[in-house]
């Protein structure tokens, strides 16, 4: 077949929209649409349904630590079973699909597995493809190392895969993109599955996207996000099932600066180390977050209080690593001060964080007043605060987390559509 020349598009499919054949057979109607349409597809696809849990646990079936190289050749096998089965519903709609595993596909890394970094696409056989009419059908979350062994890319990873390809292949400048279809409609205003009410954004920043999926709106890989900010990789998250336009993940543009917040969201399942009695000048954190860095332990909000008893700090962290913190802050602190039970560490459980999120923040003035405000006449605590620069989180009680998100997402009228006008904030009623 002659080269058609069209746009190239990537379209990846999520493990969820693959789970079984008629899902599968979904997908794979999207594609000969897309292709019905004149795009040069290509194809990027995750393991089907819950493949990837299930390997993981498989390898760890014969005891603990399984073997880095064998788990990652292990894992690749559910995106390859993908692959093939995408390769053949294809096939079964009369398009030239062709399959490929990571390494077929070009996608160099490096040696960590379980964790490797995508370096370069070799693309010289998938532009090749794509030119001679084929639709190439490419695992996700693989690539081969530097002395040829497969390698995975992290969990998640099928979405890096997608959005790296269409970088190499310059899926964006022949006016195509990446689209990932999954199976929620796009990103919202916060989960709908808490807040019904919450809009489907029809664009979003890439910069809001990456604060969100940060603060628990999970939707995309980060790290696909970061790859489609800086490549330029026009980003599209789409209903895998369901026909619709999705949201448009773009560069910040002045017109989505209508809304000083664009979304919120609501992480659970936090807990709190607190330290106490620490004496200036004796670089506990110095000591205390190395200690925690060491032993692999991710730290989220960090607060620093000073008072008569010396210094105090507090950090938040997921429940499951709770417990590991709270022994290796104890241990660094035996190190560093022997015998010295001034210094006291306690945990706290049952945190929730809720986040409002949005770039034109920066130009707003009294976002964090009227977040604050809304919590407050809600009667839910404020237990921390962090901010960045569009991005404002407050710590409270798990058990009024749904109702803290739900007063955020009404405090900013996300609810409502921008184009409908400005929203009355809660410092305009008041003076009323
Ligand atoms: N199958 C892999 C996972 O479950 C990669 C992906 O789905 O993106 O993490
Ligand atoms: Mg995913």
């Amino acid at each position: 077949m002659a080269s058609s020349g069209g746009p190239i598009l990537v379209q990846k499919f999520g493990g969820t929209s693959l789970s079984d054949s008629a899902r599968l057979s979904n997908c794979a109607d999207r594609v000969a649409q897309a292709v019905g349409a004149g795009h040069r597809v290509v194809v990027v696809v995750s393991a089907m349904g819950k493949t990837t849990d299930q390997l993981v646990e498989l390898a760890h079936s014969l005891g603990s630590n399984p073997d880095p190289r064998a788990v990652d050749l292990l894992l690749a096998t559910g995106e390859l079973a993908s692959t093939a089965m995408m390769t053949i519903a294809l096939k079964n709609r009369g398009i030239s699909a062709v399959p490929l595993g990571g390494r077929e596909a070009g996608i160099r890394t490096d040696q960590s597995h379980g964790r490797a970094r995508i370096l370069d696409i070799e693309s010289t056989r998938l532009h090749d493809l794509i030119n001679e009419g084929c639709v190439p059908v490419v695992a996700g979350f693989q690539g081969v190392s530097p002395i040829g062994e497969v390698t995975t890319i992290g969990r998640g990873g099928s979405d890096t895969t997608a959005v790296a390809l269409a970088a190499a292949l310059g899926a964006g400048s022949s006016g195509g993109g990446c689209e990932i279809h999954t199976d929620v409609d796009g990103i919202h205003t916060a989960d709908p599955r808490i807040i019904p009410k919450a809009r489907r954004l029809s664009e979003i920043g890439s910069e809001e996207m990456l604060e969100l999926a940060a603060v628990g709106a999970g939707v995309i890989q980060e790290r696909a996000v970061i790859f489609a900010r800086r490549f330029n990789v026009p980003l599209r998250v789409l209903h895998s099932q369901k026909p619709g336009p999705g949201t448009l993940v773009l560069r910040e543009t002045s017109s989505m600066e209508r809304n000083s917040v664009v979304g919120c969201a609501l992480r659970r399942e936090l807990g709190r180390v607190g330290i106490s009695g620490l004496q200036r000048g004796h670089h506990g954190q110095a000591v205390i977050f190395s200690a925690l860095a060491d032993a692999g332990v991710m730290v989220d909000d960090i607060v620093q209080t000073d008072g008569d008893g010396g210094i105090s700090l507090a950090f938040t962290v997921e429940h499951a690593a709770l417990a590991e913190a709270r022994d290796v802050v104890r241990a660094a602190i035996d190190r560093m001060a022997p015998g010295d039970d001034s210094i006291g560490v306690d945990v706290e459980i049952g945190l929730a964080k809720v986040s409002a999120v949005g770039s034109g923040m920066r130009s707003s003035i009294g976002v964090a007043g009227r977040m604050f405000q809304a919590l407050s006449l809600a009667e839910i605590p404020i237990l921390n605060i962090t901010t960045s620069e569009i991005r404002i989180s407050c710590l409270v009680p798990q058990d009024r987390g749904d109702a803290a998100l739900a007063v955020v997402h009404e405090a900013f009228g996300l609810d409502r559509d921008p184009q409908d006008g400005p929203i009355l904030g809660l410092a305009d009623q008041e003076q009323e």
